[in-house]
């Protein structure tokens, strides 16, 4: 059985007071049953990383990275490397997430080297893939998100500590969330990707998150579906009685 992963990616929001804040209090309203089906996950800026990290070591809460570098270390200012986070105490990190790809050039071949980064570095990546509504009002939307995986995925062989995170761009931060059912039918397609470029076992057991206006209110029906094993979650994240509605709703 695949274990539930509930992420919040704080995006650019709070403070190193207010993302401590808000980690303590997930850390006392989360009951820890709910541990047994799902991990939990806080995704905060780069600069509170280690604030929330202190709040939740002792916890099962996981920590991550909105992103990192793919390189190892240097010249390279304003970067932050995948050995830097894995130090701090991050388990995951995000790639490729649809606004990296929009606001700052990253293109699959840079979301590719940073996955391979994040693995040799043993952070579990979170493959952010998804169509525009153009590309969903053609008809495109499996064919980009094919293209999505196999670049992304290129060269690497083992998918065991890989997530993949479906997010409709037309979604991110919309309040229009797709259907259950789009979203279902897009997770069977990836999982018939992954058959395709690796094999059955790993389609079966690679975990796949949706990600798009998930809130406290259409989780449970998007939670629910055969081929949805948690969500990555923005704005519904920075509240924490939202977010723990939403580890709630993975509980069976
Ligand atoms: C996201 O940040 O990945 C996201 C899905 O944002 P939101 O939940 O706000 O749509």
């Amino acid at each position: 059985m695949r274990k539930k992963l509930i992420a919040g990616n704080w995006k650019m929001n709070l403070d190193i007071t207010e993302s401590r804040e808000l980690a303590k209090t997930i850390l006392e309203k989360t009951d820890k049953k709910y541990f047994e089906y799902t991990d939990v996950l806080l995704c905060p800026t780069f600069v509170s990383l280690n604030a929330v990290e202190d709040v939740i070591k002792d916890s099962q809460i996981l920590l991550g990275a909105q992103n990192l570098s793919y390189e190892n270390n240097g010249a390279y200012t304003g970067e932050i490397s995948a050995s830097m986070l894995k130090v701090i105490g991050c388990e995951y990190a995000i790639i490729g997430h649809s606004e990296r790809r929009k606001y700052f050039g990253e293109n699959d071949e840079i979301v590719n080297k940073k996955i391979i980064k994040a693995l040799e570095f043993d952070l579990k990546p979170i493959l952010c893939v998804g169509e525009t509504l153009e590309e969903r009002n053609s008809g495109k939307q499996n064919e980009v998100v094919e293209n999505q995986l196999i670049k992304g995925l290129k060269d690497i062989s083992d998918l065991n500590n890989v997530v993949i995170a479906y997010e409709p761009v037309w979604a991110i931060g919309t309040g229009q969330n797709a259907t259950p059912q789009q979203a279902n039918e897009m997770h069977k397609h990836i999982r018939s990707v992954i058959a395709k470029l690796y094999n059955q076992n790993n389609a079966d057991n690679i975990k796949i998150l949706y990600g798009g206006s998930l809130n406290d209110k259409n989780c449970k029906e998007l939670l629910s579906e055969s081929d949805i094993d948690g969500g990555l979650i923005g704005g519904a994240s920075l509240k924490a009685d939202s977010f723990i509605e939403i580890i709630k709703a993975t509980q069976p």
